[in-house]
């Protein structure tokens, strides 16, 4: 394995400056307030960059800019904006693993998932928009012999994006692909936990896009929020975040009636039947990396399979085999390429994570594997480090019910199909699930009795563009990463044209 340099140190692949101010109309703004953060590396708990703690007259500019640059840009042809997107892919590629370095370390994931899966995806994702606008079509219909109606799709205008802190990259690039190829312009406003990856890669693609197509502010969500949201010049707003952040920015949305949609939180099912262990052979050592995949990305993740359902026969045995994969997570520094879990993204993060940590035993649960902050050597002792950990847990334990956000897993046991499905879809949420089984028919039909946006059948974790994610209940609505979420960034034009001589 390699372990990378630090951003910040000598010799780092990732050139940083010292201060990250807000990327406005095509410039770099320093923030209204003269206040800047500081942005901490997860690993050590020490800052490595400034970046900007705006106010609302900043947010006005932006949004100024925005409006300023949308006439020209919605007016550019599909094939221009395509290229557009195309060229960022492009350029994100070439410099792919300084991004992914710098994510590591501004998050804390491992860099074996940035390079493996982040940016990666984040580049096909700007190709799949770019394919999917040219290929999008409006309709015509003959409504009678006289009668033709129209339909074409528009852009909205300048739209607000709120994103999170657990994919700093992907998760703005799945808002800005469709929004910038459906011809709308962006304000984006970044979790103040990770302001700075993003800022990285506009400072390499800023040159590609006409100035203030997106802009891009840092600062408190709840502040900046309301005023990006509530906004006379903002058209729509996109949202990913916690379920109770969706629910206030929804309200905000009702000021000038603008659409929304609603990536929010989870608690996902990850259901094994019995036929899993009828071999033990590649399908289930498969199957066990499955189980394991709580882990991914410290399952600081949406869609983080939280709950596995094992059909009883597999509580020993599998549950075995899993639990000593799990013991073997290598835990430690994120830039070092042989880490598989890295450290929690933030303070308020381990708070929460050792708060269910201690939650868990009191409600009844039994700690099979973890259960602590995992010890840490060097510098690395003042970094954010939990233990990956399993409970078996009944389902209505609040251990089960609520979302950690951590590398928690509750593992519940069942006997009957019938009870899989009913504790799969006993949670608020609705957002990812799997089943794995051997059995085809089986997993079909569960597939069609999870109440979730994504059943993964037989894998986990795969977010290909192509493949529409999003949730049910209170994970949310809308859709991503397909080409239908280019409607979330347009409106339908009709136009009724009567095809007569003479006009009624
Ligand atoms: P969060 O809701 O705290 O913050 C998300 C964003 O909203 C941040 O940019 C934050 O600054 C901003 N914000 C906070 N309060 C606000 C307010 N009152 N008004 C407007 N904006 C506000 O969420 P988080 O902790 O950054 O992210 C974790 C959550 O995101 C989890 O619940 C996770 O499940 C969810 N998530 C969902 C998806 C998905 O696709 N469904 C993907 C990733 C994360």
């Amino acid at each position: 394995g390699t372990v990378y340099t630090r951003p910040g140190q000598p010799g780092s692949l990732v050139t940083l400056k010292s201060r990250y101010d807000n990327f406005i109309g095509g410039e770099w703004v320093a923030p209204s307030t003269g206040d800047y953060g500081e942005d901490l590396a997860p690993a050590t708990g020490q800052p490595f960059a400034e970046y900007a703690r705006s106010g609302v007259a900043d947010i006005d500019k932006a949004v100024a800019a925005a409006n300023k640059a949308f006439p020209a840009w919605a007016r550019t042809s599909t094939t221009e904006r395509a290229a557009v997107l195309n060229r960022i892919a492009d350029r994100i590629e070439i410099h792919l693993e300084e991004i992914a370095v710098l994510e590591a370390w501004e998050n804390g994931k491992p860099v074996r998932e940035t390079l493996g899966a982040d940016i990666p995806l984040a580049v096909d994702h700007f190709r799949y928009f770019a394919a999917a606008i040219r290929t999008q079509e409006g309709n015509i219909k003959k409504l009678t012999d006289q009668l033709v109606s129209y339909h074409f799709y528009e852009p909205l205008g300048a739209v607000a994006q709120i994103i999170p802190w657990n994919f700093p990259i992907l998760m703005a690039a799945w808002k800005l692909a469709p929004a910038l190829a459906a011809g709308d312009t962006v304000v984006l406003k970044p979790a103040s936990a990770t302001p700075v990856s993003i800022l990285y890669v506009m400072d390499l693609i800023q040159d590609l896009l006409p100035a203030g197509v997106v802009n891009v502010v840092n600062g408190a969500g709840a502040k900046l929020g309301k005023a990006l949201v509530e906004h006379s010049g903002i058209s729509k707003v996109a949202f990913t975040g916690s379920t109770a952040t969706g629910r206030q920015i929804m309200q905000y949305a009702i000021k000038n009636i603008i659409p929304s949609t609603m990536e929010l939180g989870g608690k996902s099912p990850n259901v094994f039947f019995e036929d899993v262990a009828r071999e033990k052979d590649g399908y289930y050592r498969k199957a066990v990396e499955g189980f394991v995949l709580f882990a991914f990305n410290k399952g600081e993740v949406c869609s983080c399979p939280s709950r596995a359902l094992l059909q009883r026969p597999l509580m020993s045995g599998f549950l075995d085999d899993a639990i000593d994969r799990v013991k073997r997570i290598k835990v430690g520094d994120p830039l070092d390429t042989t880490t598989e879990m890295g450290p929690q993204n933030s303070t308020e993060q381990i708070k929460k994570i050792s708060g269910y940590l201690a939650l868990g035993p009191q409600e009844g649960a039994t700690v099979l594997a973890g259960g602590e902050r995992a010890e840490m050597p060097g510098d690395l002792a003042g970094g954010y480090f939990v233990q990956p950990t399993v409970m078996v847990a009944e389902n209505d334990m609040r251990v089960c019910q609520e979302e950690i956000f951590g590398p928690v897993l509750t593992v519940v046991p069942f006997d009957t199909y019938d009870q899989a499905i009913s504790i799969a879809n006993d949670t608020e949420y609705g957002l990812g699930s799997a089943v794995w089984s051997r059995d085809e028919h089986l997993t079909f039909e569960a597939s069609q009795d999870i109440h979730a946006g994504r059943v993964w059948v037989n894998t986990y974790h795969a977010y290909p563009a192509g493949a529409a994610f999003g949730g049910y209940k209170a994970s949310g609505y809308g859709r991503e990463t397909d080409q239908s979420a280019l409607h979330n960034y347009q409106q339908v034009k009709n136009v009724l044209v009567n095809h007569v001589n003479e006009p009624l």
